[in-house]
């Protein structure tokens, strides 16, 4: 489906393992400054897709662009610097490091990426306290703050999804694919982690994000793409979604 402002074009994807083609999407457009929920039972594929869209695998077929850019088969750190972040559904936390190095491990490193900045430590230095700063003002936004010393590994599993997102968000990203950012996650920093996805929203940032629970759905996303066999079998507003057929088929079959 063509939308109005799309933020990233994904056209003619695929990526097989083996015999297995776990991913094929002729088109998909995700419109800037929404939230689109990225549905579909276990195996359909969901997380390929990220992997792929942001650099962290490589696409049997196919192409994509950012921005009106073609980023295909650059690596995840380019696609970053973009402004194309991604989570896992898995957490990357480093649980012998701080929450606090945790966040600053996010950030490019000044000092390497470019001539000036290596040239003159002042400047780095101001750099480094800038990416503190920041670093601190999302803990205190995911209210992590008094965990900022600690060992990431002492985090419970929702803490440390809602420090995979802080971390994501670091680097002031145009867009967000948050791999299944409330599972493991309790009922009250659910509901938080959703108040934040629509806050980040409506500070202009495009969200694309994996959920299961419908009513959360429902509840927040602006547009629903429902992935089955490694393809998307429907799209639209949630409402319509929810009664699609083929939606409720690709559950069902399950
Ligand atoms: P989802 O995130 O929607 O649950 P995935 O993208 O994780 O689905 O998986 C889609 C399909 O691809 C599944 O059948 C899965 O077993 C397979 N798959 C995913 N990653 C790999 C891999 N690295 N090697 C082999 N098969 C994989
Ligand atoms: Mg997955």
């Amino acid at each position: 489906v063509a939308k109005p402002d799309p933020l990233l074009v994904v056209d003619g994807l695929r990526r097989s393992f083996g015999g297995l083609l776990a991913v094929h999407v002729e088109h998909l457009e995700i419109q800037r400054g929404a939230i689109t929920a990225l549905i579909g039972p276990n195996g359909a594929g969901k997380s390929t897709l990220f992997n792929v869209i942001s650099g962290f695998d490589k696409p049997t077929e196919g192409r994509w662009s950012f921005a009106g850019k073609p980023v295909t088969g650059m690596a995840a750190h380019r696609i970053a610097r973009g402004g194309l972040v991604r989570t896992f559904q898995l957490t990357r936390t480093l649980s012998r490091m701080t929450v606090l190095d945790n966040m600053r491990l996010a950030a490019p490193d000044q000092r390497g990426e470019r001539l000036p900045f290596a040239l003159l430590p002042p400047l780095w230095l101001a750099g480094e306290r800038a990416i503190t700063a920041r670093a601190d003002e999302l803990l205190d936004r995911f209210r992590l703050s008094h965990l900022r010393d600690e060992y990431a590994g002492t985090l419970s599993g929702g803490q440390r999804k809602l420090l995979e997102m802080a971390r994501a968000l670091l680097t002031d990203p145009v867009m967000v694919l948050l791999d299944e950012p409330m599972s493991g996650v309790n009922p009250a920093l659910a509901e938080s982690l959703l108040e934040h996805l629509t806050g980040l929203r409506d500070e202009g940032m495009t969200v694309c994000f994996v959920e299961h629970d419908m009513d959360v759905v429902m509840g927040v996303s602006d547009w629903v793409v429902c992935m089955a066999d490694g393809a998307v079998v429907a799209e639209g507003p949630p409402h319509t979604v929810a009664q699609n057929p083929a939606v409720i088929d690709a559950y069902l079959g399950a």
